[in-house]
């Protein structure tokens, strides 16, 4: 999938989207709002809104396809203006947490398995 402007998880950078989202929040005046609390309050607000759609069913109703993409955007937005905000460069961050779990979860412990790493035999 992708949009009008070509954009998708495939053509698109972070930093792209970093400087869209920026440029956005600014023509708005809205990085004065952008406090890392209410950032952070966001980001949970817009994760429980798209836990409603799992909530009481194994998964979302297909008519509500469209509905969930919107609250995984929110979600994304959420956390990419947060991460700006607190200048964390994201992508860095997730290679050193995949690297933390690696050590942790070694896949001779934990392949096929779904305790937490501090309960793995
Ligand atoms: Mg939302």
């Amino acid at each position: 999938m992708s949009t009008e402007n070509g954009w998708s998880d495939a053509h698109t950078s972070l930093m792209t989207l970093r400087e869209r989202l920026a440029d956005f929040n600014r023509q708005r005046d809205w990085p004065k709002f952008h406090t890392p609390k209410d950032l952070a309050i966001a980001l949970s607000v817009e994760v429980a809104e798209l836990l409603e759609f799992f909530l009481w069913r194994a998964e979302p109703d297909e008519k509500d396809a469209a509905a969930v993409q919107e609250e995984l955007a929110d979600v994304m937005i959420c956390l990419v203006n947060l991460t700006q905000r607190l200048d964390v460069d994201l992508l860095a961050a997730v290679e050193e947490k995949i690297a933390t779990n690696a050590l942790r979860y070694p896949v001779d412990k934990a392949k096929g398995r779904a305790e937490k790493y501090n309960r793995l035999p």
